[in-house]
Parts: C-alpha cells; sequence; structure tokens
C-alpha cells in the first residue's frame, strides 16, 4: 500500500492561484480604479458586530453609516459574545449584504467568524474534537471531513470566511492556545492543517459548500518565552525556519486565501510591525497571493501593548506599510480617518493601499459574493445533520488516547465489563465545558447552559451504557471547585464498586484567561486522586484538558489512563465505548506528555536527547486492547541520490484477538551533521486497519527533502551522509512497549559543500 495521503498534498483541492483566472483580476483591477481613497479604506475595515448592538437590538443606523457611508468591507464575530440561531445569522447576513447594495460602490462585504472546531457560533451545531485530539487520529481524511461540515455549517449561516486552521506549532503546553494546535511537530501540523484548507475550500471557494480559510497566526504565535498569551516570545531565526515557519509554507502552497498575524512580538518586533516577515516572506518569497488580516485590535496594541508607536497614527502607519491588508476591530473611526490622511500626507504610499484592497476584492470575486452575496438557497439543509453527529462521534473515538492499562490478576484493566459497578467521580464527570473547550457556543466555552440538550456528560454517557443503578456518582455539578465532603463520599462508596472513574483535567478557557504558571494538576484533583488510590480498588483516569497536566505524583497509583484531550459533541460517548470496550483506542500523543513543568522537551530534541527527553509518556503513544508487531523494515535502496525518491516498507501485524487500527510514524535520524542534529524528525505518519490476526505491508516514499535541515546561513539543505529510517508506534525510548525498526540510508549528491 503506498500512502500518498501522508506525502505533501499541496496542489489538489486547493484554491490556485490559476483558478481565480485574468478575468477576476481584471475586475479587481477596473474596480479599483473607480473607488475613491475613502471606499478603498472602507474595504481594509473590519467592524465587531457587537458595536451594531444596543443591548439586544440592532442598531440600524449605525450599520447603515458604516456600510453606506463608509464603504465597510467586513464584519465579523458574534452579537452577545453567544451562539446565534441560523436564522438568526441568515437574516443578518442577508440585511449587511442589502445594505452594501445601497452604497456607491456595491461592494458586498465579507463576514468572518472562528468556527475552529465546528460551528462555534450557530446553536445546535456540531462541535468537533479540537485540533489537539485530531491530531491523536493521525488520519488527515478525518480532519478534511470536519472542515468540510463546518464549512457546510458556516455557509448555511451566510458566512464565508472562517479564523482557521491554526497553523501554529504547540510546542509548550502551558501557552493557554495549546489545545488549538496540532501539537509540537511541524509536519504533522503541516499536513492536517493543509487537509482541513482542502475540506474548507473543496470544489472551489464560490461553491455554497465552501467557506475562506484563514491560516493563523502567523508566525511564531505559540512560543511566548513565559508560556502566557500573547507575550513577548524570543525565537533564533533557525527555529523560525525549521519549526515554526514550515506549516505555513505547505499552507500557502496549497492556496490559502487569508492570513492572520500573530499579536505577539518576536525578538522585540511586534508581528504586526514586521515588514520582513509579513512582506518579504510571506508575500515575496513565498508568494502568498490572499490578504492579510490583523488579529483583535492588534494595530492598536502596537502603542498601547508594544510601545513601538507613540499613538494610533503611527500604529496604523507602520503596520499597513508593514503589509498588514485588513485592520480587525480598530477603534471606529480613527483608522479610517488615520489611514487617509497618512495616505493623503504621502506616509503610506498609494499603491500599498492598491495592492491591499485588490487583495481583498480578489478574495470577494472568488467567493462569489460579487455574484450573489446572500446565504444561498438551500444551504439551511446543509446544518445540523445526523451524519453530522455520527462523524463527530468517529473523529472524538480516533482521537483519545489509551496512556496506561495495567494487568490485574492477569487481566487488562481496561476495558471495563459492562456489569461492573462504577463509581465515577471528579470534576469533569458532569461538566459540558471541560469536553468541548474553547470556542463553543461561547468564547470561553464555559456556559454548559448553551450546549444543546442532545449533548450527554461523560455521566450521562456512562448511565446509558451500563445502566443508572450500577453507577455512583460523586462530583461537583459543574466544573468547579471538589469539596472535601466529595472525598469523603468517595471513600465510602469505594466498598461497593468494582472500579473507580476519576474524571480529570481543566475546565473551558479561551487565550489570555488560560494563563496559567504551572502544569500541575490542582490541588483539589490531586487529593481526590489519592484517596481514590488509597481505597485499593482499580483506578481509570480518563482526562479531559487542553494541555497535558502534569500527573506523575498520582500515576504509580493509576490502572487506566484515557486522555479525551476536548473531544466535543460526542466526547461523551466516545470515552464511554472505549472504557466499555465498544471501541477499541487508536490514539496516538501528538505532544511528548511532560513529567515536570521544568522539563518540557519536544521528542526533536538535539544531539543525545535520551539523557534529557524524559516525558511520561513520549510524542506517538498510544495503546490499543490488541497488540501489534511492526517487522521487516525494508528500503528500496541503501543510497539516496538526485532527486529520485526511496521507498520504506515494512511488515505490521496485528497480533493480538481483536481488530485494530495501527498508527505509525516514520522518522529520519540525520548521524552526524555540520549543526548538532534533533534526534529523529517524523517525516510520515499512517495508520492502518488491521483485523485480529492480519498482516499488511505499509510503504512510504522518502524524498531528498526529508533528510533536510536549515544551516547556519538560513538555507534548507540536505547533506551528505548517513541516516536513519525509523518507523515506530512511537518516538520514545524508555518505554517497554518499544516496537522501533531502524534502518541506515546514506544520501548523495546532496546540496552540502
Ligand atoms: C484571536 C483570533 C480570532 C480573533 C477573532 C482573537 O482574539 O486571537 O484567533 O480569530 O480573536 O475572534
Amino acid at each position: 500500500i503506498v500512502f500518498n495521503s501522508c506525502k505533501d498534498s499541496s496542489g489538489k483541492n486547493g484554491i490556485k492561484e490559476d483558478d481565480t483566472s485574468n478575468e477576476i483580476s481584471q475586475k479587481v483591477a477596473e474596480l479599483v480604479n473607480e473607488m475613491t481613497l475613502e471606499e478603498k479604506v472602507g474595504q481594509m475595515t473590519q467592524l465587531n458586530i457587537s458595536v451594531f448592538f444596543n443591548e439586544d437590538s440592532l442598531d440600524h443606523k449605525k450599520l447603515k453609516y458604516h456600510i453606506i457611508e463608509k464603504g465597510l468591507g467586513s464584519i465579523l464575530n458574534t452579537p452577545f459574545n453567544s451562539a446565534y440561531s441560523l436564522e438568526n445569522w441568515r437574516n443578518l447576513n442577508t440585511l449587511i449584504q442589502d445594505y452594501a447594495k445601497e452604497s456607491r460602490t456595491k461592494i458586498p462585504l465579507i463576514y468572518g467568524i472562528d468556527a475552529i472546531h465546528g460551528t462555534t457560533y450557530t446553536q445546535n451545531s456540531t462541535l468537533f474534537p479540537h485540533n489537539i485530539g485530531m491530531a491523536a487520529t493521525r488520519n488527515p481524511e478525518l480532519v478534511k471531513q470536519l472542515a468540510k461540515i463546518t464549512a457546510k455549517e458556516v455557509r448555511a449561516s451566510g458566512i464565508r470566511w472562517n479564523f482557521d486552521p491554526v497553523f501554529g506549532v504547540g510546542r509548550n503546553p502551558l501557552w493557554p492556545r495549546f489545545e488549538e494546535t496540532f501539537g509540537e511537530d511541524p509536519y504533522l501540523t503541516g499536513e492536517l492543517g493543509v487537509a482541513a484548507i482542502n475540506g474548507y475550500e473543496e470544489d472551489g471557494l464560490s461553491n455554497p459548500t465552501a467557506v475562506a480559510a484563514c491560516i493563523k497566526h502567523y508566525l511564531g504565535y505559540p512560543a511566548p518565552a513565559i508560556g502566557k498569551d500573547r507575550t513577548p516570545a524570543y525565537i533564533p531565526e533557525i527555529l523560525l525556519k525549521e519549526i515554526y515557519l514550515p506549516p505555513f509554507e505547505k499552507a500557502v502552497k496549497t492556496g490559502c486565501p487569508t492570513v492572520m498575524v500573530n499579536s505577539g512580538a518576536i525578538n522585540g518586533v511586534p508581528t504586526h510591525a514586521n515588514k520582513y516577515l509579513l512582506t518579504d516572506l510571506l508575500k515575496k518569497e513565498l508568494g502568498f497571493k490572499g490578504f492579510v488580516v490583523t488579529d483583535w485590535e492588534d494595530i492598536i496594541y502596537l502603542y498601547r501593548d508594544h510601545k513601538i508607536a507613540k499613538n494610533n497614527k503611527e500604529a496604523v502607519k507602520i503596520a499597513i506599510n508593514a503589509g498588514i491588508d485588513m485592520s480587525m476591530v480598530p477603534f471606529e473611526d480613527t483608522f479610517y480617518n488615520d489611514l487617509i490622511e497618512l495616505v493623503k500626507e504621502g506616509e503610506v504610499p498609494m499603491s500599498r493601499i492598491n495592492d491591499a484592497v485588490s487583495r481583498i476584492l480578489k478574495v470577494k470575486y472568488q467567493l462569489g459574493l460579487f455574484n450573489n452575496p446572500y446565504p444561498e438557497e438551500g444551504t439551511e439543509t446543509n446544518f445540523g445533520k445526523e451524519e453530522y453527529a455520527r462523524t463527530a462521534l468517529q473523529a472524538a473515538q480516533e482521537s483519545i488516547t489509551l496512556l496506561k492499562n495495567d494487568t490485574i490478576k492477569g487481566k487488562a484493566v481496561l476495558p471495563l465489563s459492562k456489569n461492573s459497578k462504577i463509581l465515577l467521580a471528579g470534576p469533569g464527570a458532569n461538566s459540558l465545558a471541560t469536553l468541548h473547550g474553547s470556542w463553543s457556543y461561547i468564547w470561553e466555552g464555559v456556559r454548559d447552559d448553551l450546549y444543546p440538550e442532545s449533548t450527554l456528560t461523560i455521566r450521562e454517557a456512562i448511565e446509558n451504557k451500563i445502566g443508572k443503578n450500577n453507577i455512583i456518582t460523586v462530583a461537583p455539578e459543574r466544573f468547579d471547585e471538589i469539596k472535601n465532603s466529595h472525598i469523603s463520599l468517595l471513600k465510602g462508596y469505594a466498598s461497593q464498586c468494582d472500579a473507580i472513574i476519576l474524571c480529570l483535567g481543566e475546565n473551558s478557557y479561551a487565550e489570555t484567561n488560560g494563563n496559567m504558571d504551572d502544569l500541575e494538576l490542582p490541588d483539589d484533583q490531586l487529593q481526590l486522586a489519592l484517596a481514590a488510590i488509597e481505597t485499593g480498588k482499580p483506578v481509570i483516569l480518563v482526562l479531559t484538558e487542553g494541555r497535558p497536566l502534569i500527573i506523575n505524583k498520582i500515576e504509580p497509583g493509576i490502572h487506566g489512563v484515557l486522555q479525551a484531550y476536548r473531544p466535543g459533541s460526542k466526547g461523551a460517548e466516545a470515552i464511554s465505548n472505549i472504557l466499555f470496550g465498544d471501541y477499541n483506542p487508536e490514539g496516538v500523543l501528538p505532544y511528548s506528555y511532560p513529567q515536570h513543568t521544568g522539563n518540557i522537551v519536544t521528542y526533536d530534541a538535539p544531539g543525545r536527547a535520551e539523557n534529557y527527553y524524559n516525558p511520561q509518556w513520549p510524542f506517538g503513544y498510544g495503546l490499543s486492547y490488541t497488540t501489534f508487531k511492526i517487522e521487516d523494515l525494508k528500503i528500496s535502496n541503501d543510497t539516496l541520490s538526485g532527486n529520485t525518491p526511496l521507498t520504506v516498507s515494512v511488515k505490521v501485524t496485528n497480533t493480538g484477538n481483536i481488530d485494530g487500527k495501527l498508527a505509525i510514524d516514520l522518522y529520519t535520524r540525520d548521524l552526524v551533521a555540520s549543526l548538532t542534529p534533533a534526534s529523529k524528525k517524523l517525516k510520515r505518519f499512517t495508520k492502518t486497519h488491521l483485523k485480529a490476526g492480519e498482516s499488511k505491508t505499509v510503504k512510504f516514499a522518502l524524498e531528498k527533502n526529508d533528510f533536510s535541515f536549515i544551516n547556519s546561513n538560513m538555507e534548507r539543505i540536505t547533506e551528505e551522509g548517513v541516516f536513519e529510517v525509523l518507523v515506530s508506534n512511537h518516538s520514545g525510548r524508555k518505554v517497554s512497549e518499544v516496537d522501533t525498526k531502524t534502518r541506515k540510508v546514506k544520501t548523495k549528491d546532496t546540496d552540502a559543500h
């Protein structure tokens, strides 16, 4: 089997520049030619919908003023920071486009929204696992499917622009947006991110089941030095190019129409002011042809926070000259007035304005807004389908990762028998928020009352599975503090039960309000876990969390561990299916699960990483209810020369008694290089279904570039030398189940001098 899907997937379904055709460029040029400076600046402005609402009612006068008089180009977000009904969304978008038709230019608005794991802000939409869980599925096709469903539901709301996918590489779990990332590896991030773009944009942007993707947040956003959101980052150029840039490069190659900028500063330069990153690298070197939007109020922050401008006007000048095309949430009139003045004063060249507006208009044309700006008829039926919920369940099941499964008296603790008496405890048991995380019907995801009736908590899903009489629950109503009484109740009830399921982790949070000082499990959860361990009963830990909390103090006493990440609308059913054996787990970690906050090390750490890579569980780790064997690693040729690819094959066998899926990763390792090489790098991954007893041969194709790195001249090169190719079901060294196969390969005729 050749798994091409895991290779560079650029080119197939993305929006290629050629698709936009000369015809669009010509129309754009004509339109720009006819527009006044004021109208152009209007197009570069994006306002928050909330400013048009007074309490519950829409301020039509104000909306008309901005759209008709000021030629507003874009609106974003949801009124009241909360989900809206599908009908309300359609009506709102119809109204907005009606007003646009009353403006002189009649240019339709482009509405943008954050539908980052499903259609966040439409009531009763389907919410999927966050990216961090989707990365555990190692299944780009599934990621694409979720994006496609999201595109349909978003477009059904009359919206055509989605601020997703996140292409930031999440290498520090302290960062509160870790759950929005595809984890710590740049290759995995790029492949899954591109799969999402392909899902959003399949068959072209004008298709009424597509939305324009927005890759974000360019560049280096996940790496603030202290881990707190939007605090300064110091990232050497070599790391930017080796780790953070490659996923964005891949996305640009795919043809992504919009890019959102990192709110933070890198090496002292706020990204919104970084002409090198925005113009020289992104637009010129990588050839990005879409438009660049700021993040929330980020031009204002150039003087308020970053203090590189003395006032708004100077901030506008710096940002627009650096390459920003659209300002998200500026001061309502100030951005507009300041930018017009700056152009008149010659501080911002007219050519820059024309370039920005042309880029914006081109995307509006591509989206078909000029043909029909309204919610398309019939698209409302693309919303809330039963099959979406089934896909959400599948996604959650494929993501959940079994990290530990002890054998007690010759029998694995998991799966549990459906006849077991269960004691269910912990703050996650009754919480919908913990299953969903950020961007779930409300920005922070914390309002349990906003979730649809059909969404189950872990308690409800387990009750459905084994019957109410078989379960005793000791848990708070919401994800809040565990009380001492919970600990005593747990101790009291333990003797009546066969096993304890402990639901720990994190409440929901979004962005800055999820900042934390360390990754330790909160003390109340720790005490509850210790009490559970003391009972002597088998203890199964179910984690619902956006980032790995440190559990080294309790892990030795726990018999089974499920990492469920933020599994979404069907998360509770998925957890219960896995706990009770109705689904065989297949997720593998998209990050190195740390043992200590002070030792956050990624699997690709350079040099002799075995001396300091000491995670609780390594990147790629995940168990199954069956057993697998990987053997017979073969390479088509021992020497890689020129551009001829190598084929790597391994035989994989399901050596157990039940069917299962095996995710395997392929890594390359440079044995000696001119710069200390990464200990290994992920280059391919795949997942294969194997019936009990079945064997298959899995093949991967590798090219010269798969052995490359960024050298000290900041160039990507492949040196001559000897490399190892490893195929493994995880990247660890210290775990006894290691099943890694290694072969050597030589490179010749390379770029090395
Ligand atoms: C976030 C972005 C988001 C934007 C619009 C910002 O606070 O950083 O990711 O797209 O808000 O809601």
